[in-house]
């Protein structure tokens, strides 16, 4: 099925006339246009692509198949003079698509055209096909690289922010459209904040520093985390760090379609709840990742969704313990028929830089 295909088998499935997207990433995913505003519009025979004069031009570049119909900045009259002339009586719109502030304009522009929530839509971009795994190894290959790089300013009385841009330049210049997040990099104490943003501390000796960050290439996202001593790991910094690395490879080795996000989780989270630092592990063991950075399905205590083959998650326990510093080690895999493929190549044994 094609991707409009599948938005249409959604539509029966609740009696809806037609569907908005107002979500940028599903609007990309089902369009292939990548400009900042508009508004995809799918009935039971019709694609429409509703855009302001300023994406006219590249819209029909970017959209074959898909009638481009400009609108004003304020697409809601267009949009219910649609709804009329096509008599449609049901409408979807994505519930987390939408601001309330637009959502009460439209459904009081479009009566007595019901304007119906729907989710789902953005679960149609968690299994990932060919192009989309290609651009997404791609953009993995751009950060392994600008890990390897990146190794040669990680040295004391380097700046935080020195270390971001510099990675962030040179990922781009290897092609990444951009880089896919606000670049991490959170030093000595700093370690111990899961997103600790680049600031102008100092990088000192004989502390972990951790590096989140990832490329984006052709829309698909990548990320990678990796934590490093500068100058020498004490006893401590090799506990902390085989722990968090071992709980990740009981992840790795145990995630495989069929099970719930949560008991993906459950993998690597029992290994450090059993030594003892589980209330330093907040955060979920991984998300989707694709048009977005983070999408799902999620890898959490609370994820009941099934994993299945073509679904691409990171996986990236941590530990942070406040005042001293933390670890995290972040993989994005690929779920296969029988497990998981790892496509990061990042090198992952406790380096002492
Ligand atoms: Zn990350
Ligand atoms: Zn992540």
């Amino acid at each position: 099925m094609t991707r409009v295909d599948r938005v249409r088998a959604l539509l029966a499935g609740q009696h809806l006339d037609a569907i908005l997207i107002h979500n940028p990433e599903n609007r990309t995913y089902l369009t292939g246009f990548v400009g900042s505003a508009g508004v995809a519009l799918v009935t039971g025979r019709e694609t429409l692509l509703l855009v302001d004069f300023r994406y006219v031009e590249q819209a029909a570049a970017e959209a074959p198949g898909w009638e481009v119909v400009q609108v004003p900045r304020q697409a809601t009259d267009i949009v219910t003079e649609i709804a009329r002339g096509r008599e449609l009586r049901r409408v979807g719109f994505e519930s987390d698509g939408l601001t309330y502030k637009q959502y009460d304009e439209l459904a009081v522009a479009l009566r007595p055209t019901e304007l119906v929530p729907v989710a789902g839509v953005d679960r149609l971009r968690w299994i990932k096909d060919a192009d989309e795994l290609a651009r997404i190894r791609t953009a993995v290959a751009i950060a392994d690289a600008g890990f390897t790089h990146i190794q040669g300013y990680l040295r004391p009385g380097v700046q935080e922010r020195e270390i971001a841009l510099e990675l962030e330049f040179y990922m781009r210049r290897q092609g990444a459209d951009k880089e896919a997040f606000e670049t991490i990099v959170a030093s000595g104490v700093r370690s111990s904040l899961p997103h600790g943003r680049a600031s102008e501390r100092v990088l000192g000796g004989d502390e972990f520093v951790t590096l989140d960050f990832g490329a984006v290439v052709r829309g698909y996202h990548s990320d990678c985390t990796r934590t490093v001593v500068i100058g020498d790991a004490s006893p401590r910094h090799r506990e902390i760090y085989d722990l968090v690395l071992a709980a990740q490879r009981a992840a790795l080795q145990g995630i495989r379609p069929g099970i719930a996000g949560r008991d993906a989780d459950a993998l690597a989270r029992r290994v450090i709840t059993e030594a003892g630092q589980g209330d330093h592990f907040g955060h979920g063991l991984g998300h989707g990742v694709g048009l977005a950075i983070h999408e799902g399905p999620t890898l959490s205590p609370r994820e009941e969704a099934t994993l299945e083959a073509g679904m691409v998650v990171t996986v990236e326990p941590g530990v942070y313990l406040p005042g001293w510093g933390g670890v995290r080690i972040e993989d994005l895999v690929v779920i296969t028929p029988d497990g998981c493929d790892d496509l990061t190549a990042a090198p992952k044994h406790l380096m002492e830089l």
